[in-house]
């Protein structure tokens, strides 16, 4: 890097800090927004109402007399020779007082209006660039005078060192080699590399410039599809290495048959008899099962999982089931001891907050392949816990764990088959990226006799209304949870807010009600005492943290208050909602909030308007951004420099259709043993992900 021409030592280092390390990765720095400076005009020229770009000298600076200083209000004069001089004037940016020195030489940028007050041209805000005096007049007409590329900034490295440094490489670009398949090429109608790079920096100057705003000229849109095909060729290398290896052929007995029939405490949807037969003919095929379940709160997911693991089980294997929290961990864990009571399946759970006696049985349990089923925490995924046979490893919440944690599961069987499960519906376009290697399976459907849920919206100032509604459907025999949220994902708060709930509608609302306190705090047992209370009607309500969030499942209760519902993200809104509506009766789920900024108000009227968690999830990422989306650092999400999986789901698709074409027909062995191998060389750097071979 340092050697490339205005870049040296000081700046590659910059640079470096930014991921930055070639001139092949500078290339594809691309610019955030494109500004048409061609408007190039001297003073004199220039009209209210243009926008224009001017190269003057700067006169003076000064805050403006008129004004009061606190907002930060800088006026500068700039003068081309003409007689009349053009002002500027920035808010909030004092420190512009440093950075404008009379004499200096400054392209400006913006909107020209006619100064009401003091007369005379102004422009607002421009933005603007300091020409220094070193510089040729080729270089100057890089900045001004044309389209002009706008960097974000590395460190010192300005916008202004990257369009020269980024001028010269693309100019020295020549025909550069372009690793696309020329058939993918050619039925896209893409541009080549180095043409596209050229016009990704230095669009011609006709281009419109609305579409490079939008990413969208021809050398853009190759760029992003470029960059989205690299990645799903390289899924579908991985998808063809991990079919390739030999997995265990579970055999579909008569005997496993009966033993589902005995387990099955209803009958399955169409939906779930679907899915499950897509995953058993995975498991009975001799290629280790990868596969992605999804379905929406409360569609079922618990039973497919149960019957999957039936067939490991009565197949001398066993089934590891690993949950994001100790909650959900210990729910599914006395929900398969319910659901497995006729089999007598041996079923361990691991807990990291267990007494080490206790853990150390439980991994004896299941190195000894006495347990059939373990369930847990991280705590499964340590080193020393091992398995006798572990055949089916089964990951519920799958968008809190990483790709490394279903790997590690994967490592602890010789290759078990995978199934994992998600509630909260993941976007098709992070589906088709982070999970993109996972076949899907879709419950579509929800189990018969559901109603769709009501949600309401209501203020604090409107909470009487919330509790006399709670009060009449507890009176008609329902129950209704009231839940609190966490503060920045403090339990403690959320504790104490739930405490101090209870406490108000106890002493004060509801004399009358029984009512339970629920929260992570609490000793396991008393959880599940007051759990079972719940279930079995003797609470009316549950005050509660997040800890109901997943996996409670009481078809009795209809109501679901949510006490500053603006503090809960998208998702875990949706999935608290998912605790009412499980049985036939007409179910309400109330978001009680205080005064909403944008954003929250956007959500509240998302979770309001729709039940369809497909669309929930959609909204959700577009709100929250992919990275925020998939919460960790290591969600296995890749980093794209030039696509965006918002703004260019469509490229995605295509890219994705392209390049599961190509590597099941391509048009050559030699053209595709060539892309391969530039997925090998340049997967790992490029998208931060481990090929298995
Ligand atoms: P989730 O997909 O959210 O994990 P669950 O597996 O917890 O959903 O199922 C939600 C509720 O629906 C449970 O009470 C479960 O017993 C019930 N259920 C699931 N499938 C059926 C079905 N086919 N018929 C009737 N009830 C069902
Ligand atoms: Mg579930």
């Amino acid at each position: 890097m340092q050697y490339v021409k205005g870049v040296g030592p000081r700046r590659a280092e910059e640079l470096k800090a930014r991921g930055i390390e070639t001139a092949g990765d500078l290339l594809y720095y691309a610019p955030f927004r494109y500004e048409d400076r061609s408007n190039l005009k001297p003073v004199s020229e220039l009209a209210p109402g243009e926008t224009a770009t001017v190269i003057a000298a700067v006169k003076r600076v000064q805050a403006p007399r008129f004004r009061r200083r606190d907002l930060g209000m800088i006026e500068a004069v700039f003068t081309d020779g003409s007689r009349a001089p053009l002002a500027a004037r920035w808010f909030h940016a004092q420190y512009l007082a440093g950075v404008l020195q009379p004499g200096l030489r400054v392209a400006l940028y913006g909107k020209v209006e006619f100064d009401a007050y003091q007369g005379g041209l102004i422009m607002l805000h421009p933005e603007f660039e300091i020409l220094r005096g070193e510089e040729d007049e080729e270089e100057a007409g890089l900045h001004t005078g044309r389209i002009v590329p706008v960097y974000e900034a590395a460190g010192k490295v300005s916008a202004r060192v990257f369009r020269n440094v980024l001028y010269r490489l693309t100019a020295a670009l020549g025909e550069a080699e372009d690793p696309l398949p020329e058939s993918v090429r050619r039925r896209m109608r893409l541009p080549g590399l180095a043409e596209s790079l050229r016009g990704l920096h230095f669009p011609p100057p006709e281009t419109d410039l609305r579409l490079l705003n939008a990413f969208r000229t021809p050398a853009q849109a190759r760029l992003i599809f470029e960059e989205f095909f690299w990645l799903q060729a390289g899924l579908a290398l991985k998808r063809d290495e991990e079919r390739s290896a030999a997995g265990i052929s579970f055999q579909l007995t008569e005997r496993v048959r009966e033993q589902i029939k005995k387990m099955l405490p209803f009958k399955p949807t169409a939906a779930q008899k679907r899915v499950l037969g897509e995953i058993a003919r995975d498991m009975a095929s001799g290629a280790p099962m990868n596969r992605l379940l999804q379905g929406d709160v409360g569609s079922g997911k618990t039973i497919v999982a149960a019957q999957a693991a039936v067939i490991a089980v009565e197949n001398g294997y066993q089934t590891a089931i690993l949950a994001p929290t100790e909650i959900l961990a210990t729910q599914h864990w006395l929900n398969f001891r319910r659901i497995f009571e006729p089999l007598r399946y041996n079923i361990a759970l691991l807990l990291g907050s267990q007494a080490k006696k206790e853990k150390e049985l439980n991994k004896r349990a299941a190195a000894t392949g006495f347990a059939q089923i373990v369930i847990g925490t991280h705590a499964l995924l340590e080193e020393d816990v091992a398995f006798a046979r572990l055949g089916l490893a089964i990951i519920d919440e799958q968008h809190r764990f990483g790709v490394l944690q279903r790997k590690a599961l994967q490592q602890k069987g010789v290759t078990p088959d995978v199934l994992v499960m998600t509630a909260t519906p993941i976007p098709r376009t992070l589906a088709l990226t982070v999970y993109g290697d996972l076949d899907l399976s879709v419950i579509d459907e929800l189990p018969p006799g559901r109603k769709p849920i009501r949600t309401i919206h209501k203020t604090k100032d409107e909470i009487e209304q919330v509790y006399s509604f709670l009060l009449r459907e507890i009176q008609a025999g329902r129950q209704a949870y009231i839940v609190y949220p966490a503060i920045e994902e403090n339990e403690a708060t959320a504790l104490k807010a739930a405490q101090a709930g209870y406490r108000e509608l106890t002493q004060h609302v509801f004399p009358g009600l029984r009512i339970g306190l629920l929260h992570g705090r609490m000793p396991a047992e008393e959880k599940d005492r007051v759990m079972d209370a719940f279930k079995r009607g003797e609470l009316q309500a549950l005050v509660s943290t997040t800890v109901v969030e997943v996996g409670v499942d009481v078809p009795n209760a209809t109501v679901m208050v949510i006490e500053n519902a603006e503090r809960f993200g998208l998702a875990q809104l949706h999935q608290l909602r998912g605790r009412v509506g499980r049985g036939g009766a007409q179910s309400y789920c109330i978001l009680v909030t205080d005064k909403l900024a944008e954003t929250a108000r956007e959500r509240i009227r998302t979770l309001v308007e729709s039940g369809d968690g497909f669309h929930i999830s959609e909204m959700d990422l577009k709100l929250r951004g992919p990275g925020e989306f998939l919460g960790t650092r290591q969600s296995g999400l890749p980093v794209f420099r030039i696509g965006n999986l918002i703004r260019d789901h469509d490229i995605l698709e295509a890219a994705r259709r392209e390049a599961q074409e190509f590597a099941a027909r391509p048009p050559s062995r030699e053209e595709y043993e060539q892309a391969m191998r530039y997925v090998r060389e340049h997967w790992q750097r490029r998208y931060g992900l481990a090929l298995v071979g």
